[in-house]
């Protein structure tokens, strides 16, 4: 149950005052919905109007508050386009305000000729003369203090100006209550933190640009509450996990012999410890949360399908997890293949599985005579029910976030043990924030044999060069990818960009070209993949579609087309489609202009390296943590009070601190847990305090 003092913090923003139905809307394309959502929208810039000068001693453009007295109002005839003009002075000099499509009685009534005013805004100076076209505030002397000194800027949405948006988040910020301290005394003295209430009061009502510094201590402050928040989240749903009474699925080990025997090679020195790592999870008693990140190409696939068997040797079902029908249809091929005359049976469910043959496969799930069920999200629907359930593995684990594994471990009885996958290399603070309740394995090492990629930079000039090099390359028997550019995030345009290419090539080399996009269906786009696979097309010309997992070992050749508008981890995925048999591979990344550095730097960091950690940490460097995955799709938290680049380095002292806490305090009862409760749902991580008994 949320805690009360919290109440007015999850109120409609349309409570304050100056939101109705339409600014409500506006901001929460922007912020939310809620007024505690207007907490953490955090001002950029500031106007200080705290300098007074007299006219004289304005010689540039600037924010000033000046007491002037006005004069003549020049009120432009009917109809015209000129300005209203209103002249005004000071002992040392005049200033003329200007207001474009003025209402005239409006200004009369405002600006009385011979009455003082204090006037705000900014002064521009033309040829020594000063103007001032629509004042931010015209106000008689009595009525100083409503003008602020330093006024907060704030990142705007369209159709809410800047002075309106202040004044929202005045509104919401008036709600702010003095809350029970949660963190460490001791800690924040040494760093001189204020309190939550101070801080927050402190970022909105800014009195410098320093006060806008990510390190400033305000907002470090809250920076470590959000991170607090979020390790103090991830590490009750690990002891969470830990408490639930698992199942311990005990390896018999004759299917894994079966297996091992059957596989044309053995087991990498990495696979062989990843597999060990899960199996000795499998084997306790408490369910099994675990990462196992490997860059493409590293061989997850036959680990994850060695413990599933775990699973089936004791009894049990295991259901494998992907992204796309592609990938999923992929694995089910790759792991039938891989128990061929294996007593061991498995089976695919996707979203397209309709009617009689996805009704009959229900019903053997259930009656528990399948052992490996595959697919896509399909395998979260209500009335997939197994017989037993014990193990899921994920498949690119950065699309799927905790709630989805949360809805996921509904599916069994009680504890579920949970593989996620990950081709995505991730720097370790991130790790921290988003898996910090999975033990991690790493894949470190790729099989033996693999030729690296033969990585080259060329301009898309030489357009005609690269298409007569992939015509001997394809006499000879390979197949190519050929990737389209993003254009601008538009898929529309994408599109018409790989039709375009696709039209081009296939005039070149007839039937023997296919193009697959996001727009298809999934059947069709499974019917050109298909056609590539077997070799019965040679190019396939496609949007990123392919980006993740497909495993094409015949084809050697990658093409990028306009390679300088794709991220760096992009890229390597990417080429991470190639280099997958014993014939070397090739990928080309065309490039159209370079522009700036970061592009250039880009490609090069792709010539030289092969190794995903490094690109992804050059990625992190170049990008920025918040832009490296994409946050909507990665499952990486989104923190509103904290940047990752700025104020990452407190992670690891949140999660120590957060172990700290529930070590000596398990069920948070103290006063200080009790605080630490009211932290968890201040930040909306509180999917775990209903795991903590005392309420
Ligand atoms: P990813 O980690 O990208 O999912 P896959 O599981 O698809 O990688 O494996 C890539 C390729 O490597 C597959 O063709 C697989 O058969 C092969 N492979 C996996 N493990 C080994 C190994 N230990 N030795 C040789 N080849 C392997
Ligand atoms: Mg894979």
């Amino acid at each position: 149950m949320r805690p009360e003092i919290l109440y007015p913090f999850f109120a409609d923003t349309i409570s304050l005052p100056g939101v109705g139905g339409r600014i409500a809307s506006l901001l929460e394309k922007i912020v939310g919905r809620k007024v505690l959502d207007l907490f953490w929208h955090f001002p950029v810039d500031i106007i200080d109007r705290r300098s007074c000068p007299a006219l004289t001693d304005i010689k540039y453009d600037q924010i000033v508050t000046v007491k002037v007295t006005i004069g003549s109002h020049d009120i432009p005839p009917k109809g015209s386009k000129r300005p209203y003009r209103v002249w005004c002075h000071d002992d040392t000099g005049k200033l003329q305000l200007i207001f474009f499509h003025a209402r005239g009685d409006y200004i009369r009534r405002q600006l009385p000729e011979g009455e003082d005013r204090l006037i705000s805004g900014k002064v521009e100076v033309y040829n020594g003369a000063l103007q001032m076209s629509h004042p931010d505030y015209m106000l008689s002397p009595d009525q100083q203090n409503e003008i602020p000194a330093v006024e907060p800027v704030y990142p705007l949405t369209a159709g809410i100006s800047g002075k309106v948006m202040a004044k929202i988040v005045r509104g919401a910020i008036e709600r702010l209550v003095e809350l029970p301290e949660w963190q460490d005394k001791s800690l924040m003295t040494r760093e001189g933190w204020p309190t939550w209430f101070d801080a927050m009061t402190q970022i909105h009502n800014p009195a410098s640009t320093a006060d806008l510094l990510p390190e400033s201590p305000a907002r470090m402050r809250v920076a470590y509450d959000e991170f607090l928040a979020n390790q103090l989240a991830l590490e009750i749903m690990r002891l969470q996990n830990r408490r639930k009474k698992g199942r311990a699925l005990i390896a018999k080990g004759h299917l894994k012999k079966q297996l091992l025997d059957n596989l044309p090679y053995d087991l990498t020195g990495a696979q062989g410890e990843s597999l060990q790592a899960i199996e000795q999870d499998l084997a306790q008693p408490y369910a099994m949360m675990r990462l196992l990140q490997g860059d493409v190409g590293s061989g997850k696939t036959v680990v994850a399908l060695l413990a599933m068997l775990v699973a089936v040797e004791s009894g049990a079902q295991a259901a494998m997890i992907a992204p796309t029908e592609i990938l999923a249809r992929q694995h089910y091929t790759s792991l039938s293949q891989m128990t061929e005359g294996m007593d061991v049976t498995i089976a695919i469910l996707t979203g397209r599985d309709k009617g009689k043959a996805r009704q009959k496969l229900l019903t053997a799930l259930e009656a528990g005579e399948i052992d490996i069920l595959v697919g896509t999200h399909a395998l979260f629907q209500k009335d997939v029910i197994y017989d037993d359930l014990a193990f899921v593995v994920i498949d690119e684990q950065h699309r799927f976030g905790v709630e989805q594994r949360l809805a996921l471990s509904a599916k069994g009885q009680g504890a579920m043990d949970v593989l996620a996958m990950t081709a995505t290399p991730i720097p370790r603070t991130l790790t921290l924030t988003a898996y910090g309740d999975m033990d991690v394995s790493q894949l470190y090492e790729k099989p033996p044999g693999r030729q690296p990629v033969d990585t080259r930079t060329i301009p898309l000039s030489r357009l005609d060069e690269v298409v007569q090099g992939i015509r001997r390359a394809i006499k000879s028997g390979t197949r190519a990818f050929w990737i389209c550019p993003l254009v601008e995030e538009s898929e529309v345009l994408d599109l018409a960009a790989a039709e375009e290419r696709f039209r081009h090539l296939e005039h070149i080399f007839g039937d023997r070209v296919g193009l697959v996009h996001g727009k298809m269906k999934p059947k069709d786009k499974d019917a050109v993949m298909d056609l590539f696979v077997r070799g019965d097309i040679d190019i396939l010309v496609a949007t990123t579609v392919v980006e993740v997992g497909v495993d094409v070992p015949e084809a050697t050749i990658m093409i990028i087309e306009h390679a300088e508008r794709f991220g760096l981890s992009q890229l390597h995925q990417l080429r991470g489609r190639v280099g997958r048999g014993p014939e070397k591979s090739t990928c080309l990344l065309l490039y159209g202009a370079l522009g700036q550095g970061a592009a250039k730097a880009r490609l090069k960091i792709m010539r030289e390296s092969d190794d995903g950690f490094l690109i992804a940490e050059e990625d992190l460097r170049l990008r920025g943590a918040g832009e490296l995955l994409g946050t909507r799709q990665s499952g990486m938290p989104d923190f509103k009070a904290a940047s990752l680049e700025d104020h990452g380095k407190l992670i690891p002292m949140a999660r120590d601190d957060a172990r700290l806490i529930l070590e000596k305090d398990p069920e948070l009862k103290s006063a200080r847990g009790k605080a630490l409760r009211i932290l968890l749902y201040l930040f909306e991580r509180d999917e775990g305090v209903k795991y903590l008994t005392s309420g």
